[in-house]
């Protein structure tokens, strides 16, 4: 009997460590600094900080602790209404419960994937007209690509209501030369393990407005007064990040550059080799911005390809590739169920549309050359377009 060996699972965005953790992470061991808090939690947070060109940073244990402090910062409570953008994954929306506030998700447009500024300006008139305006606007550069800021901060600006910049995806993305998660009131980032760098699970809250981190902070640490003994007057969270995985982040973040590098041009390799198929698109880069291009995706119109997605889909699980459908949009997630939504034009379902149509190829700065030509001919052969 031959034994046919199985090919190596490709995975869709895996962690890629620089080789420089231990020095950070043995440096805490050493000095005994396992806690919450140390100095390399303090380093980091300068570093990210500067790095994004922030006044301040507040390192926290994930990318939904920070979304869940911005919220809570901005004093959203039961009643509230808050915008999101509905085509992004669950975590963005989550903490808008967590607050016992109301959720209404804004369709994507197509030049970004991102949120429509045509849909946000008719929510907000809906909201002006019924005397009751969102507490904050929480926008999502989805797959590292950054949202029409321009357009939705004057929108946002008309009503006075703060932006909250979902960057967990697009950190070292920028939009007209100002970095990604800089361009909101506040702006957060994640570490998870599938993210562009990982602290294995970690966030990060970045602002101009020092006043709010420092509140953050104190949010973020069990809202504990200044006391000799242990004194509360209001709820608070255990959120910071331990001093050890900040030391793990302080190596990723050095390496960033060299991933977004890679991630890009891995983009550009698959643009290369399946743009050209009919009924193919990527999803594009908006002029004037970059995209660390943390994922790949791109739509396929199965009228021209004569392949659906979920065909695809399971011809590349069959490889033993992780591929990925686009996130479905929070709107037609179970729970929210009855939450209001505004398409991007009446009748248009830009999210729907990505959701049905699009797809995220493995990513991985990590990926060699090898693996990723294993997955561009998966495809050419699935749409017979392999020569
Ligand atoms: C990953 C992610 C988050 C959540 O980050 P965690 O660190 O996993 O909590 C939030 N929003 C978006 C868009 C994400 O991709």
């Amino acid at each position: 009997m031959i034994e046919i060996a199985k090919k190596d699972r490709i995975f869709l965005s895996p962690p890629h460590l620089s080789g420089n953790e231990m020095k950070y992470m043995q440096e805490a061991i050493d000095t005994n600094w396992i806690a919450p808090l140390g100095p390399n939690v303090d380093a980091f947070e300068v570093e990210i900080a500067s790095y994004v060109g922030a006044k301040g940073a507040v390192a926290v244990s994930s990318g939904t602790a920070a979304i869940h402090l911005a919220l809570s910062l901005l004093e959203i409570k039961t009643g509230d209404i808050v915008f999101c953008s509905s085509l992004t994954f669950v975590a963005s929306a989550n903490p808008i419960l967590y607050q016992g506030a109301e959720p209404v998700f804004i369709d994507s447009e197509p030049e970004t994937w991102n949120m429509s500024p045509q849909a946000l300006a008719k929510a907000f008139e809906e909201a002006a007209f019924a005397g009751i305006l969102p507490k904050a606007v929480i926008i999502v550069h989805l797959y590292g690509q950054s949202a029409k800021m321009d357009e939705i901060t004057s929108i946002c600006n008309q009503y006075d209501v703060p932006i909250i910049e979902d960057a967990a995806e697009s950190i070292g993305s920028s939009y007209k030369g100002k970095q990604s998660g800089s361009l909101g009131k506040l702006g957060v980032f994640s570490f998870n393990g599938n993210k562009i760098i990982t602290t294995s699970g970690g966030g990060m809250l970045v602002s101009n407005d020092t006043v709010a981190l420092q509140k953050a902070r104190f949010l973020a640490t069990q809202s504990k007064d200044p006391a000799p003994h242990y004194q509360h007057s209001k709820v608070g969270f255990n959120y910071r990040m331990s001093n050890i995985l900040a030391g793990m982040g302080r190596a990723q973040l050095e390496v960033l550059e060299e991933r977004i590098i890679s991630r890009r041009s891995i983009f550009l390799r698959y643009y290369q080799e399946l743009s050209h198929m009919p009924g193919i698109h990527f999803m594009p880069e908006l002029k004037n911005t970059m995209s660390n291009r943390w994922l790949t995706a791109l739509t396929i119109d199965e009228s021209k390809t004569g392949v659906s997605t979920d065909v695809l889909l399971q011809a590349l699980v069959k490889a033993n590739i992780e591929a990925r459908p686009v996130w479905k949009p929070l709107h037609l997630q179970p729970l929210f169920k009855g939450m209001k939504y505004f398409p991007h034009q009446e009748h248009l379902n830009v999210s729907e549309q990505l959701f049905m149509t699009g797809i995220c190829l493995p990513s991985g700065s990590n990926m060699t050359e090898e693996n990723l030509m294993r997955v561009i001919d998966c495809i050419k052969d699935e749409l017979n377009q392999r020569v």
